[in-house]
């Protein structure tokens, strides 16, 4: 017999055996049992998440011949389904059939009444990948299609579909699956597949998967075609090229020990081993970031990639400061990564980084005296400064005052205009942050940006790029402009002090500046830059 994988032996068959989709599978269970189905139904979300899965068992579910429990998953209807042979359940994959003739051809045969069974599935798989003439034939058929046709359409990027195609259907957004889900469901079938894997694979199984099911079950396949029925940690890292949390571990050892030499060494090693590193560095951050939630928490429960052993070997080689410090060096690192043609260079070179940082030693608390050993005196090492560009409240607000609507909807036109693929490197990373950044103020000397998190601000912030953004920036706009940015909640302060400083000041000298504004009152100004409730300040 011919081996059946496993994501398909445990495909779910019945909505109650649907992991994680509650959300989903309530709402439909209800549309069938009450009859009110959609005609045309959109199912987004990432892969392996269960879109085409839940698709099917809708399709059987509406065709069951059984009176009772539907689906039965006994009839012919039902089984036909499992098994892709049904007449009136066609699955088609956009990405391969993604022609205008295709879709005409399945439009064509829509209007024709099912052959054996009640209903007619259509389930079209990456929907987003047809073409605009095929999306075109099948909008008509979706306008009006027969009594008897459900069409279920999938897709991982929803953005791609016509909105005239998107208002025709009842969509449903998939989630990804918690880790904890995925690996419950991993052990339930080691368990009835009699495999034995440990648990420090299945995590890293689970973690491989990243939110999908299926990608879970494909994985673990993987690893018993290599491991048989007894799988570790080890040879799961063996078959999918990871470090393992001890890999990991050492080249945080070797970074406190400053052993450059080492760990030059031992990446080579990883590299060597195929491992992925744009991987290996999402890891370093989280084992940085795990760390310094244990120093402060002392709870293990708080951990899932490091045992508290690790967390503790961690803690007692850097502290909370030079962690997040790392944790600032890889994430910019990670960043890089989208241009990069070797990964590596960048890795390596943060990690120096890394070495080249060090604070005060930790004191370790122990017992028995520590016997400090005199380390050969190195060369005096120049510290890694960063500095960023920065303003007092009152420079903000000084800014601020000067700030007018008008201005920054052309900056914001002018920057939305910006082509950033003319430029490379850095210079594209700049541009591309300033572009997904949203302008809090401009006038025509400031433009305040503002964006997500710290670590974006500071990339714009940090002096050398901070020359780079205004340099590029001046050839867009009309001159040149002082460019920082500040992260939302700076945003909020400074809207709450903008509003408290300019009631100060509004009272006494109100005759005299209503005589200085020529078109704008300060109330309007306050207004039209951040609403009338002072936070509709994202400006389209
Ligand atoms: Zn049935």
């Amino acid at each position: 017999m011919a081996y059946l994988a496993l994501y398909r032996k445990y495909r779910p068959s019945r909505f109650d055996e649907v992991f994680g989709q509650q959300h989903i599978v309530e709402t439909l269970k209800n549309a069938v049992e009450n009859n009110k189905l959609a005609h045309a139904y959109l199912f987004c979300g990432p892969r392996g998440t269960g879109k085409t899965t839940v698709a099917k068992i809708l399709a059987k579910m509406v065709n069951c011949e059984s009176e009772a429990e539907r689906p039965c998953c006994k009839c012919a209807s039902c089984i036909d389904i499992q098994e892709s042979a049904h007449p009136d359940v066609v699955e088609m994959d956009a990405a391969s059939n993604n022609g205008v003739d295709e879709a005409r051809e399945l439009v064509e045969k829509v209007k024709y009444a099912p052959m054996s069974g009640k209903y007619k599935v259509y389930i079209i798989d990456e929907v987003h990948m047809m073409t605009t003439g095929a999306f075109n034939a099948l909008l008509k058929t979706i306008e009006e299609p027969p009594s008897f046709c459900i069409f279920v359409l999938a897709t991982t990027e929803p953005h791609k579909i016509p909105s005239t195609i998107i208002s025709r259907c009842q969509r449903f957004d998939f989630k990804k699956l918690s880790k904890k889900v995925i690996q419950s469901n991993l052990m339930l079938v080691c368990n009835k597949e009699s495999i034995n894997c440990s648990k420090e694979a299945v995590s890293l199984i689970a973690d491989l998967a990243d939110g999908g099911m299926r990608d879970a079950l494909s994985i673990l396949d993987q690893c018993i075609a290599y491991a048989q029925d007894d799988i570790t940690v080890q040879d799961v890292s063996d078959v999918y090229g990871v470090a393992t949390t001890a890999d990991k571990i050492e080249l945080y050892q070797l970074i406190y020990r400053q052993d450059v030499k080492q760990l030059i060494e031992k990446l080579s090693e990883i590299e060597t081993n195929g491992i992925d590193i744009r991987r290996l560095t999402t890891d370093l951050i989280n084992i940085a970031k795990e760390t310094v939630v244990y120093i402060y928490s002392k709870n293990m429960d708080t951990l899932s990639v490091l045992s508290e052993e690790n967390a503790k070997e961690m803690a007692s080689m850097f502290d909370s400061n030079a962690l997040l410090k790392y944790i600032d060096y890889l994430i910019d690192t990670l960043s890089k990564y989208r241009d990069a043609t070797n990964t590596m260079t960048y890795l390596e070179v943060c990690l120096l980084k890394m070495v080249e940082y060090k604070e005060e030693p930790v004191t370790v608390k122990t017992e028995e005296p520590v016997i400090v050993v005199k380390e050969v005196p190195k060369e005096v090492k120049k510290p890694v400064v960063i500095e960023n560009k920065s303003y007092t409240d009152e420079q903000y607000y000084q800014m601020l005052l000067k700030a007018t609507k008008k201005i920054k909807e052309v900056d914001a036109k002018i920057i939305s205009g910006i082509f950033a693929d003319n430029f490379l490197g850095k210079e594209k990373q700049l541009i591309d942050l300033v572009k997904e950044a949203e302008i809090m103020a401009s006038s025509k000397t400031n433009i305040i940006l503002t964006v997500g998190n710290r670590t974006e601000a500071n990339f714009i912030n940090n002096m050398e790029n901070n020359e780079i953004v205004e340099k590029m920036m001046e050839k867009y706009l009309p001159n040149k402009k002082d460019i920082v940015c500040v992260t939302r909640e700076e945003r909020d302060f400074l809207i709450t002090y903008f509003k408290n400083e300019r009631s100060k000041a509004q009272k006494p000298k109100k005759e005299e500046e209503k005589k200085q504004e020529e078109t704008e009152s300060p109330e309007e100004r306050l207004a039209s830059l951040f609403g009338k409730d002072g936070f509709d300040i994202v400006g389209e």
